[in-house]
């Protein structure tokens, strides 16, 4: 990868993250690297750029470099892009398969993902078949005699939270040729590192935890082997078609990102509190968190997720259909709105977007506020 100006070699995260891989303005020495809005950049009289090769904003825009190249390194991949949002990262992956392909999807996962994979795979000609990846037999099985060339999972999975064992998908996956995507926007480059799993391509909507402020829409991709011949087709179309993300919203990204680490911790401790009161609760029917020994996947957990479980969980409140809504209208800390892995922490009842979701369930995400001041929100709204 080209490093802008990096100058360190960070070997933690929260080395890589806080300092933005060692970044820094070359010509003041200012300790932020600043945003250069051009989409242009002069040419000598002799015709060649005047300044590092830079010639266009769509193939010179140094700030995204730097966002990739911190990332990447977070998800110890050989290469990695930046897109506008997390679907168009995605739809850049689902795009290198031809008419007459094969895509198997993971079932239930964020609506977003499969709503628009479906209607593609049905405009391309494409075979679609969607599995639930959590069950790791059921998955090999699938792989073996749909034979796809891509398998898409995420993990853990929104708004159940159910887990895949990217290990061993990636075994069925190697068998028979199929290209392995993860997507791992809930765990965070922090908590798990699915190339190292032998994930082929790992995806986060950036616009999440990595962002953390609820201020940029981002996505990301990184790559294990960047002679694959989908990520040259990936990158290439990136570029041509031109989806890239703009200085300002990279500048932010990178701003957003310098406390990660830090972030991602304090979420996850909050939420595995905020989960343990909730699975206690005489109102609370279920809880859906990997971080608690209920959690029929707590095993893969413990060793998948690495110092934490995140910061999304969803509980099923008990009594009739409306109690759901009653709880959400009650609470007054956690924001209703969508999103999940920002500071502030909010609360979504799913049912009302998605259908077939239960509606008694209640879908949070843990921010970094107090975490005893959350759970008195919690235990008021589930009086
Ligand atoms: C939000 C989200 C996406 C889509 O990302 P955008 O940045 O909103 O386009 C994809 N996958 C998961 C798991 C998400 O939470």
């Amino acid at each position: 990868m080209k490093a802008p100006h990096g100058t360190n070699h960070p070997t933690t995260l929260a080395t890589l993250f806080a300092q933005a891989d060692g970044a820094i303005d070359p010509l003041t020495g200012g300790v932020v690297p600043p945003i250069q809005p051009s989409s242009t950049f002069v040419r000598n009289k002799d015709y060649q750029p005047i300044s590092d090769g830079h010639i266009y904003g769509r193939d010179d825009n140094d700030l995204l470099r730097l966002g990739e190249q911190i990332l990447t390194k977070a998800e110890h991949g050989e290469d990695g892009l930046l897109f506008p949002s997390g679907m168009a990262a995605i739809a850049a992956v689902m795009r290198t398969t031809a008419s007459g392909g094969r895509i198997l999807l993971q079932s239930g996962i964020y609506w977003g993902t499969t709503k628009w994979v479906r209607e593609f795979c049905q405009r391309r000609q494409i075979e679609l078949l969607e599995v639930d990846s959590s069950n790791r037999k059921l998955l090999s099985r699938t792989i073996q005699s749909f034979r796809p060339d891509l398998v898409f999972v995420e993990t853990p999975s929104n708004p159940l939270l159910k887990l895949v064992d990217i290990q061993a998908a990636s075994k069925a996956c190697s068998k028979n040729s199929s290209i392995l995507i993860v997507d791992s926007t809930a765990a965070t480059p922090v908590l798990t590192n699915p190339l190292d799993l032998g994930a082929d391509i790992v995806m986060h909507s950036a616009t999440k935890a990595i962002n953390g402020h609820s201020d940029v829409l981002a996505g990301f991709l990184a790559v294990k082997d960047e002679t694959l011949p989908i990520w040259q087709a990936i990158k290439t179309d990136r570029h041509d078609a031109g989806a890239l993300l703009g200085s300002f919203e990279a500048w932010l990204l990178i701003r957003g990102m310098r406390t990660l680490p830090l972030r991602v911790e304090r979420m996850s401790e909050s939420a595995l509190k905020t989960a343990g009161f909730l699975a206690e609760h005489d109102e609370v029917k279920k809880v859906f968190y990997p971080g608690l020994s209920t959690h029929p996947q707590f095993e893969l957990a413990q060793v998948q997720m690495i110092g934490g479980f995140g910061s999304l969980m969803s509980f099923l409140v008990n009594g009739p259909s409306s109690r759901s809504l009653e709880v959400c209208g009650k609470l007054n800390l956690f924001k209703r709105a969508t999103s999940l892995g920002g500071v502030e922490s909010l609360v979504e009842r799913r049912h009302s977007i998605e259908e077939a979701i239960d509606p008694n369930l209640i879908r949070i995400s843990v921010g970094i506020e107090n975490a005893d001041e959350l759970i008195a929100d919690l235990e008021q709204a589930l009086k």
